[in-house]
């Protein structure tokens, strides 16, 4: 069933959108403030948004813009409801990332049918950036939110890792079981992924056996500890039919301005270090400490 998040500062407009909503077949949630809104995005992950620019505290388009920063928020359809009908509003809803803007009052069978709109727009997107065989996000959608989240981090001046994970071995995996047998585990492997990752992190199916996981917040000290982590969870696990399973990993932690291409290049090199180095162990790309003089 799809999930609808609503949005608003006044209990009664939540109550008349719920009466509105409830004929659909949606299960509906509420919301009496920003931030309680963007915990509720992150808990439930809801397909359509339903959000009042007019709140106090945070406004719903400093809302808006901080939900299409998160994993969930990227294919959420966002209705911006506003009590504001000139263009200038308008356009600034649109441009936090809003997909539609209402204005109150509002008949019933408009939010009706933009409700609509959004449930096909959510399929469509859905599939488009969540990764078939796994149900995480997929390449797309790496590419979507690998941009996004660097600037961020720039912007912020908070640090950010980035993981490239691949599965040691999987040929022999599709070669012994085909590739039914390499399927399963790699749903079972992106389930232990999602598990390990907090829910201010992205991860990410890269394609083939490789995953990514963007650490948010996270130096180098921070992502030691979290990608051996969960390399030692990935080696004690019992993948059913298949056993034991190791994986390499490669990180590096943004630089100052830094782009994605430059990121994911360090990454990639130290995974291919840790291929080299014989598998099952993390390698970090580090800048080029001062080497020793040699007299
Ligand atoms: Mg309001």
């Amino acid at each position: 069933m799809m999930k609808v998040l609503i949005v608003d500062d006044q209990p009664e407009l939540r109550h008349v959108l719920r009466i509105c909503l409830s004929a659909a077949g949606l299960e509906i949630l509420e919301a009496g403030n920003g931030q309680k809104a963007l915990a509720a995005v992150k808990e439930h992950s809801p397909e359509i948004i339903i959000l009042d620019v007019m709140m106090p505290d945070l406004n719903g388009t400093e809302v808006c813009s901080r939900i299409r920063q998160t994993a969930p928020g990227t294919s959420a359809y966002i209705i911006m409801l506003s009590a504001r009908a000139e263009v200038t509003s308008r356009v600034c809803g649109l441009e936090s990332g809003a997909d539609a803007y209402l204005t109150k009052p509002f008949e019933p069978q408009e939010i009706m049918a933009q409700l609509r709109v959004g449930i096909r727009a959510v399929e469509s997107r859905k599939s488009f950036l969540t990764d078939s065989l796994t149900g995480i996000l997929g390449r797309r959608a790496f590419d979507a939110l690998f941009g996004q989240t660097i600037a961020r981090s720039h912007r912020h001046k908070v640090p950010l890792s980035l993981a490239i994970i691949d599965i040691d071995n999987f040929k022999v995996i599709n070669d012994a079981g085909g590739h039914a047998a390499g399927d399963k585990v790699l749903r079972e492997f992106a389930q232990l992924l999602r598990a390990e990752a907090r829910d201010s992190d992205l991860y990410f199916r890269w394609g083939g056996e490789e995953f990514t996981w963007l650490l948010s917040d996270t130096d180098l000290n921070g992502a030691r500890i979290a990608t051996e982590r969960f390399r030692e969870k990935v080696a004690r696990h019992q993948f059913p039919g298949v056993g034991q399973l190791t994986v390499s990993i490669g990180v590096a932690i943004l630089e100052e301005l830094e782009d994605g291409t430059s990121l994911s290049a360090r990454a990639d090199a130290a995974l291919y270090r840790a291929k080299d180095g014989g598998r099952n162990r993390i390698e970090f790309d580090q800048p080029q400490a001062p080497s020793a003089i040699t007299a």
